[in-house]
């Protein structure tokens, strides 16, 4: 009899597989010394440990491309590195320590020196921490760290993914993702996503599932089954994506215009979002050229990284935000370290109280590069709250004769106050995933908080409600570039509600794009108060994906 686990859905498609679960970290090797006559053999053993370590590294970085064969080349420099194979051998000869035990402490000493120069030398300690557990992985014959390589497909089950395992992920290999931990906007669901892998995040009774099993996983419904029948296997392996194209005009059924735009980090996703047909950009998350930094970018640096992004949508539209400092992205130029709750505190638009002359200068790059490019450019600020802020921001957009300047509504008060907001802000953009952790009080990052962590959450709807009603008041148009946006189901629900664009990663347009040519403008308004009339976002999702079966069959969603 199959069991059906649920959890959040992040990443739609279905896929059938057999689990490999994430190996459990590698415990820290007690601390034991090797007998005077055993120490030329541990010696032998911490060489060859090394060399073969090095060797399966060097293999995997055969084995990717682009970022991910980068990452993995510069590590497998590590094991042979001077100051860490020879500390340890110095170890086990002065110290009698085992082989593990010398490699973990040499290991550790060169992290500790690492962590305290800043980035990206204190970035490397992470690999030098990596490349340990690799080595005593090696040495104790327990499972080496990292996305498993069995040499077949299979669905991968993990408490939760860290960036440098998400870098390896290969999509032709792992077929679907379950995690116990993570949350809707976590890493791992915005990985998955981005890489098209169906995914489930914060599965309750995810622990249970054992290497080995079958399971059967709906990365739209959020469901995961145990031992699925051979029919259930066959139908989600049936149900390949099929690999659909956006034309490159979002619209209804009935022609109504969406436009359906893409959020880009740097010039490479850029270039993405040009391949997928993106009408413009929507979200330009320009903190990303930054982070890592310990200094501000100077205006031409920054004119330079934004040019990249705008000359790939030349005579489009590209929505560029200010740095959008602070919480789970702190830039130590404008972020305090010893705040609180860095969630509520100085963040997005708040640092220019403190730093104006950042944002001053970061406008005044932002209108260089718009006046370089052929972009049709716009402006906006993150965490805006109140009336104020938002005559402040507008003010200085346009003294920089930046004319487009919009707000982010993604604060409850923002959205509350949306009528006197568009009074002055030219448009709006609300960003679904610090909405929803301001208006549920739910720490985005947390897996434990999933249910409570999504858009579909009715208060949540209700905020985009206000917050274009308010906007409509003024003829102001407002879109969503929160993940909510790269929801195919819940597209349509946006807007009824009165959204005007979605902005999304590349790889969702073309699933958002084709339920909306299926779908009229008056039926995105009843799947809107359908939604709005449900007690819980379980029971919204559930009524909207019933309302939309066919559409969603036809389009195996
Ligand atoms: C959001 O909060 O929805 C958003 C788009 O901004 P970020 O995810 O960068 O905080
Ligand atoms: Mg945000």
């Amino acid at each position: 009899m199959s069991t059906t686990l649920t959890g959040a859905p992040v990443s739609p498609g279905r896929a059938a597989g057999v689990v490999v679960t994430m190996p459990a970290p590698v415990p820290e090797p007690p601390l034991a010394t090797v007998a005077e006559t055993d120490v030329d053999a541990a010696v032998e053993r911490v060489r060859a440990a090394t060399t073969a370590v090095q060797e399966s590294l060097l293999a995997l970085a055969a084995g990717a491309t682009g970022t991910a064969a980068d990452v993995l080349s510069v590590t497998a420099a590590l094991p042979a590195d001077p100051t860490l194979a020879s500390d340890a051998e110095r170890r086990v000869r002065a110290g009698s320590r085992t082989a593990e035990r010398a490699v973990w402490e040499a290991a550790d000493a060169l992290a500790a020196q690492l962590e305290p120069l800043g980035p990206p030398l204190s970035e490397r300690a992470r690999d030098v921490r990596d490349v340990r557990d690799r080595v005593v992985a090696e040495l104790t014959g327990v499972r080496p760290p990292g996305v498993p390589a069995p040499g077949h497909p299979f669905v991968l089950v993990a408490d939760d993914l860290a960036p440098a395992d998400t870098a390896t992920l290969d999509p032709a290999v792992v077929v679907g993702i379950v995690t116990s931990g993570g949350g809707p906007t976590s890493h791992t669901a915005i990985l998955a996503r981005t890489l098209g892998i169906p995914a489930v995040v914060a599965v309750q009774g995810a622990a249970d599932i054992v290497e080995g099993e079958t399971v059967v996983l709906d990365g739209g419904a959020g469901t995961v089954l145990r031992d699925p029948s051979d029919d259930e296997v066959r139908a989600a392996r049936d149900a390949v994506r099929v690999e659909r194209v956006f034309d490159g005009h979002g619209r209804t059924s009935d022609g109504h215009r969406v436009e359906l735009l893409a959020n880009v980090a740097d010039p490479e996703a850029a270039q993405a979002a040009v391949a997928a047909n993106a009408e413009g950009v929507g979200l330009f998350r320009t903190e990303f050229c930054f982070l890592g930094r310990d200094t501000e970018p100077s205006v031409a640096e920054q004119v330079a990284a934004y040019r990249g992004v705008l000359a790939a949508f030349g005579g489009k539209k590209v929505v560029v935000r200010t740095l959008d400092a602070g919480a789970d992205k702190p830039l130590p130029f404008v972020t305090a370290d010893d705040e609180p709750n860095p969630a509520l505190g100085v963040r997005g638009l708040r640092t220019a109280v403190r730093h104006p002359e950042v944002l001053d200068r970061q406008l005044q790059a932002i209108a260089e590069a718009a006046a370089a490019e052929s972009a049709d450019v716009s402006v906006m600020a993150p965490m805006v709250a109140t009336v104020p802020e938002t005559v402040a921001f507008v003010d200085a957009c346009e003294r920089l004769g930046l004319s487009r300047a919009g707000v982010m509504v993604e604060v409850p008060a923002a959205a509350l106050r949306s009528r006197s907001i568009f009074a002055r802000a030219t448009f709006g953009s609300i960003g679904t995933n610090d909405l929803t952790q301001y208006a549920m009080a739910a720490d985005r990052m947390l897996g434990d908080l999933a249910p409570l962590s999504t858009s579909w959450q009715p208060a949540v709807l209700e905020l985009v409600r206000a917050t274009c009603d308010g906007a409509a008041a003024h003829g102001r148009p407002v879109g969503v570039c929160g993940e909510a946006a790269a929801d195919a189901v819940l597209a349509p629900v946006l807007v009824g509600l009165g959204v005007r664009s979605l902005s999304m990663t590349p790889r969702a347009l073309a699933d958002v794009a084709a339920v909306l040519a299926r779908v009229s403008f008056v039926r995105c308004r009843e799947l809107a108060h359908l939604a709005l009339e449900q007690p819980t976002a379980d029971a919204a999702r559930t009524a909207v994906r019933g309302a939309l079966a066919e559409v969603l069959e036809e389009l195996s969603l």
